[in-house]
């Protein structure tokens, strides 16, 4: 075939449509349908998503394939099965709900599996699995949902960045198609790359607890280099936009985005004010001179003097002092 990769294209594909029709259609499927049902996905998301089942057996995929006379180089190559040291091959998804991932042009190039029960804290597996890389799949490269989200980008004109798969499709469900996420790990400029040929504005919605703000300002940084326009929705309570979607409404949810997002700058401030005591005054002093640091740069007069507004009314001081102090600290950083 023309496309080199084709080939494991064409098993991804086959082995989507087995694990899709195990968790709709065969009894082995049953507890894995329940877990999906039990977390407010509809039939329609599921089929819309292509979510799939992988049940609690070794190598029933890996028999799959030998019926259909794959050679054995294909299947090593494919990610889809793990070899012991006895040369022995096994499914590396096992008793996992399977999210098929994209490429760009929609072809299924890997999976991410989740376990329907949270490991137990001494068993050395992840509660998601992804598949390894290959020739078809480089995580730095792939964000979830894009292919889908695509025509959704463009016509709300910004793309919303999820921590999570079962962010994206509870959002999905909700109404907000243009989400993506990236595949476990940090966001990547290869990933920035792809979204900038798409849109110009671009929305972190990750979750609300310690790691979701940490892997936001990480985020931040890596877009600074870049000419998008940023916006942080920080979620209340420590929650993950799935968590909110469920307590709170998909409505409530969409509003949050589209109209609660911080400005970057903004972002960081109200994140710094949560290790400060403001009701104590050394305290109060700190967390301005902090927050200082993050205005001094602002190049548009109008936004800096919108932040220093904020904080003098948030700190109860007037907006003079608050200028007089960002004027001083910026004459003592040159
Ligand atoms: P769920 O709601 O299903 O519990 P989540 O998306 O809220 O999942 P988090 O713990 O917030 O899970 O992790 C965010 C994302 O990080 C996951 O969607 C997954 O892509 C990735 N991830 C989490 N744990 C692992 C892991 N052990 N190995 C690989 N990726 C992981
Ligand atoms: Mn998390
Ligand atoms: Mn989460
Ligand atoms: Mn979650």
């Amino acid at each position: 075939s023309s496309e080199p990769h084709a080939i494991l294209k064409q098993d991804y594909q086959a082995a989507q449509d087995f694990y899709h029709h195990i968790l709709l259609r065969t009894q082995a499927g049953v507890s894995a349908l329940e877990y999906l049902h039990q977390r407010q996905l509809t039939d329609e998301t599921i089929e819309h998503f292509q979510i799939g089942y992988a049940p609690d057996q070794s190598q029933i995929l890996w028999s799959f394939f030998q019926e259909k006379s794959k050679s054995t180089p294909e299947l090593q190559r494919s990610g889809l099965f793990t070899e012991s040291d006895q040369g022995q091959f096994y499914d590396r998804f096992q008793d996992r709900v399977v999210f098929p991932v994209t490429d760009q042009s929609g072809k299924t190039i890997a999976f991410s599996g989740r376990l329907l029960q949270p490991p137990p804290p001494d068993r050395p597996v992840g509660k998601y699995l992804n598949s390894p890389e290959t020739e078809i799949f480089h995580k730095s490269k792939t964000l979830f949902n894009l292919a889908a989200a695509k025509t959704a980008i463009r016509k709300q004109g910004e793309v919303v960045l999820f921590e999570g798969f079962m962010d994206v499709i509870s959002a999905y469900q909700a109404g907000l198609k243009n989400g993506v996420a990236s595949m476990g790990t940090s966001l990547t400029s290869e990933q920035i790359y792809l979204l900038q040929r798409l849109t110009h504005r671009l929305i972190i919605c990750y979750d609300g607890d310690a790691p979701g703000i940490k892997a936001a300002q990480r985020a931040l940084k890596l877009l600074q280099e870049t000419n998008l326009e940023v916006g942080v929705v920080v979620l209340p309570g420590g929650q993950d936009p799935d968590e909110f979607i469920k307590k709170q409404g998909g409505d409530a949810f969409v509003k949050l985005v589209q109209h609660k997002s911080l400005s970057p700058v903004a972002f960081m401030i109200e994140f710094l004010s949560q290790q400060y005591d403001l009701s104590n005054d050394l305290q109060k002093v700190d967390f301005l001179n902090s927050a200082l640091k993050y205005l001094a740069p602002v190049q548009s007069p109008v936004e800096q003097e919108l932040y220093v507004r904020q904080l003098a009314e948030r700190l109860q001081l007037s907006v003079t002092a608050v200028q007089q102090e960002l004027a001083d600290q910026i004459k003592s950083q040159k």
